[in-house]
């Protein structure tokens, strides 16, 4: 696979194919927005679609020859919908980014308000940041998290829903680790007349699988990546229930974001969510649930401090402070010791992003390659190990050599 003779005929490409493979194999991903997708999902994405262009929906393309490529979209489609219970999706973003600003252009004017998470309280910077598009094109207000629970409070939602009267109010962050409220949101959006939309990036393979609350009926726009939970091709998704909303979205994906379709993507989008609708996904969810609680009860009894106290998504926010750590650091040592993770700041850190007081974890590639709780549970004390002796080279290198035998246990490929 990607050792694949053909790389041959490429020597530099080769190398840089071969390392990343070595580094994945035989290190831990514990960074949320990744994961290890299924040889099937590697195919479908390396596929012959790459050579396909076509724009518009399915069975309405400006270009001809696209039998296939109608039959492969409305396959990920269909499936799409099968997955979430819901009567339309959009399979084309070309990332979740993309999603959320088809869905912004879509349904909101030059200016209209949206009320998102705030990036500092782990809102995602696609919902609004100003140094993005849909930060300059829209009025963004934000929501964060009470300082004492470091839980949304809905109560703090509502009261700014009420101040700002937004078009639009966005859940869902890329660090936040509690379950959201997704009637309580539909409640204060009702009451202000807003849409509400659901990004559930994160958290998308839990909902597909029954082990976190699901956000339709309440959200009237949901959108995803692919990548992250949902264990497939690079790339994002919208889904919703009302055909009114359907042409604004459509328009909003193509050609209001976006030109034409990577066709390759979307084969590799009909390939997991075909993989997500088999009983083996709900085990894995299973897994990564059971994996990340072990991982924070096994940081929180060597001393770390929880954000929010725990994880319902499976995504973990760790506080240094008590370690006397910053993020940069902690992350760099754990580098050297064979585990990726990403420095976050936590809410109201006190300290910038480029060295915040966190850390955050998922268990998603570890749980990917088949790491149970045991393992999950070995890797916090490793984590533990190695930041309790961050310039320690020797330490380093122990934890280093003991993950790398762990990984070879649990190939990521078979084949390779
Ligand atoms: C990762 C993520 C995205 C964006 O994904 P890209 O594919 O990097 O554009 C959007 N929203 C949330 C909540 C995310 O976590």
């Amino acid at each position: 696979m990607q050792s694949s003779d053909i790389f041959v005929q490429d020597p530099e490409l080769q190398a840089a194919i071969a390392g990343e493979f070595a580094r994945q194999q035989d290190g831990i991903e514990l960074i949320a927005s990744e994961n290890i997708v299924s040889p099937l999902v590697l195919a479908a994405q390396g596929s012959v679609f790459t050579n396909k262009t076509v724009e518009g929906r399915p069975y309405a393309r400006y270009y001809g020859g696209a039998e296939f490529a109608d039959a492969v979209e409305a396959l990920a489609i269909e499936r799409a919908k099968r997955l979430f219970g819901c009567r339309f999706a959009n399979v084309q973003p070309h990332s979740g980014s993309n999603a959320n600003a088809a869905v912004f252009l879509g349904l909101l004017k030059l200016g209209d308000v949206i009320l998102s998470m705030d990036t500092a309280a782990g809102g995602h910077i696609s919902h609004g940041h100003p140094a993005t598009l849909t930060g300059r094109d829209y009025t963004i207000m934000r929501y964060g998290v009470s300082r004492q629970s470091e839980w949304i409070d809905l109560d703090d939602v509502r009261a700014l829903a009420r101040e700002h009267r937004p078009k639009m109010i966005v859940a869902g962050g890329s660090a936040y680790p509690r379950a959201l409220d997704f009637a309580g949101l539909r409640a204060i959006a009702d009451e202000v007349g807003a849409h509400l939309m659901v990004d559930m990036a994160h958290f998308a393979g839990l909902v597909a699988t029954g082990l976190h609350p699901h956000p339709f009926p309440h959200a009237h726009v949901v959108t995803s990546t692919t990548y992250k939970s949902l264990r497939g091709a690079r790339g994002g998704l919208v889904l919703w229930n009302d055909e009114a909303l359907s042409s604004k979205i459509d328009g909003g994906v193509f050609p209001g974001v976006q030109g034409s379709v990577m066709m390759h993507v979307v084969a590799a989008k009909a390939a997991c969510l075909g993989e997500a609708l088999r009983p083996e996904f709900r085990a894995y969810n299973e897994a990564v649930l059971a994996g990340a609680k072990r991982l924070a009860e096994t940081l929180d009894a060597a001393g770390f401090r929880l954000v929010a106290g725990g994880t319902d998504t499976g995504l973990i926010l760790v506080d240094l402070t008590p370690k006397g750590l910053t993020g940069d650091v902690a992350a760099k040592a754990l580098e050297k010791a064979g585990l990726a993770v990403n420095k976050n700041q936590i809410p109201f850190d006190t300290r910038p992003p480029e060295a915040p007081s966190g850390l955050r974890l998922s268990a998603n590639a570890g749980a990917a390659r088949g790491f149970g709780v045991d393992e999950f549970a070995t890797v916090g004390r490793w984590i533990a190990r190695a930041l309790d002796a961050p310039g320690d080279a020797g330490v380093l290198g122990q934890v280093r050599d003991e993950v790398r035998t762990v990984c070879r246990q649990f190939p990521i490929y078979a084949s390779c």
